[in-house]
């Protein structure tokens, strides 16, 4: 996994109404590896509710830059995107969050700003003309406005997913890094028709009548991809249910 370098992002808060909003964000900012927070004339700050919510991203708040605008704040960026639940009456060029991430990681060196709103009112008109983009997150169209700090944590998220690559490798070791080898297509035909056989033998399967059984499971096992520990288990399951049913019926 590659290693995410955001020193060139910075979060902005507008004018936000509550210190837990600032330490929440500033706690998500620490998860998703950003470190540059920007506070426009918070409201309570310095504050302990913040410290409290921030838990181990304590230096985000001590390092924060506290000013008087937008307009100061985002002086000396590149490129400025604004989060906005709402769509106002002048269009402006949306982003999806994943699409925030992709600009803001072109922006290479140059500075680049997240901003979010007040929790009650949001950004203003102004402060949104100040934004090259805007930036919304998909939500329930009843209900679409998050909590400010959770939105600040979809979009670093986002930024993290999109730097790191993490989404595209999986959650789980690549295939190359597996325990095992693959099984291969031939190990596959064996396997399928070991298990066309033991369905027929224990009448879950007439051929006279397939009903597409065997393409079905064909599919099933293809969306998988099994290696030769997990087919040998299978095989060794098939073949005692055979034994089984031999032991049960010596003359068939
Ligand atoms: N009631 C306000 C929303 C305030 S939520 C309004 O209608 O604008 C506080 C901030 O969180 C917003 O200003 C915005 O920056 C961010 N936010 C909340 N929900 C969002 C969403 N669905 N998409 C993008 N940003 C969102």
């Amino acid at each position: 996994m590659t290693k995410a370098d955001f020193r060139n992002i910075s979060v902005v808060l507008v004018n936000t109404s509550h210190p837990g909003n600032i330490g929440a964000s500033a706690r998500a900012m620490n998860n998703m590896g950003l470190t540059n927070l920007v506070l426009v004339r918070p409201k309570e700050f310095p504050s302990g509710v913040a410290i409290g919510r921030a838990a181990s991203a304590v230096a985000l708040l001590d390092n924060a830059r506290v000013v008087d605008s937008l307009t100061e704040a985002v002086a000396d960026c590149g490129l400025v995107i604004g989060a906005s639940a709402r769509s106002r009456r002048i269009p402006w060029p949306l982003l999806t969050p994943a699409q925030c991430a992709e600009k803001a990681l072109e922006a290479g060196t140059n500075r680049v700003a997240l901003v979010f709103g007040r929790e009650d009112t949001g950004l203003s008109n102004e402060e949104l003309r100040l934004c090259h983009y805007h930036v919304r997150i998909p939500a329930n169209p009843g209900y679409s406005s998050l909590n400010l700090a959770a939105a600040v944590m979809v979009i670093c998220y986002e930024l993290y997913k999109t730097a790191t690559g993490v989404d595209k490798e999986g959650a789980g070791p690549a295939e190359r890094e597996w325990d095992q080898e693959l099984a291969t297509g031939e190990d596959l035909e064996r396997f399928y028709r070991h298990l066309e056989s033991v369905l027929i033998a224990v009448d879950f399967h007439d051929p006279e009548n397939p009903r597409q059984l065997m393409q079905r499971i064909r599919r099933l096992f293809g969306r998988i991809r099994i290696d030769v520990m997990e087919m040998s288990i299978l095989r060794g399951m098939l073949s005692n249910i055979e034994q089984n049913l031999r032991k049960r019926d010596p003359m068939d």
